[in-house]
């Protein structure tokens, strides 16, 4: 791939973790699949909109995606999961 930015997000119907927020406004690029992008996401897509939205279907199967240390996690995407999982 020749992008620099990538987002990889999880495909509407694998979501098991639903981070408040998440919205279902966006498609992977590939394969055209509805996928969640979090409110992380949406702050990396809003501060670089020239980002790729890949689900993770794809992006498995991306091999230069998948090569050591090309994935980052987007910035507060952690935060957003403990607060997730600290709820009641
Ligand atoms: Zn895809």
């Amino acid at each position: 791939m020749e992008t620099d930015r990538v987002l990889v997000a999880i495909r509407k119907k694998d979501i098991v973790y639903r981070i408040p927020g998440t919205k279902f406004n966006r498609c992977c690029s590939r394969c055209s699949a509805v996928v969640g992008i979090a409110p992380s996401g949406r702050r990396l897509l809003q501060a670089f909109p020239e980002t790729v939205v890949l689900c993770g279907i794809c992006a498995r199967a991306d091999r230069n995606l998948m090569e050591e240390g090309s994935l980052q996690v987007a910035p507060g995407a952690v935060d957003e999961l403990r607060d997730y999982f600290r709820r009641d």
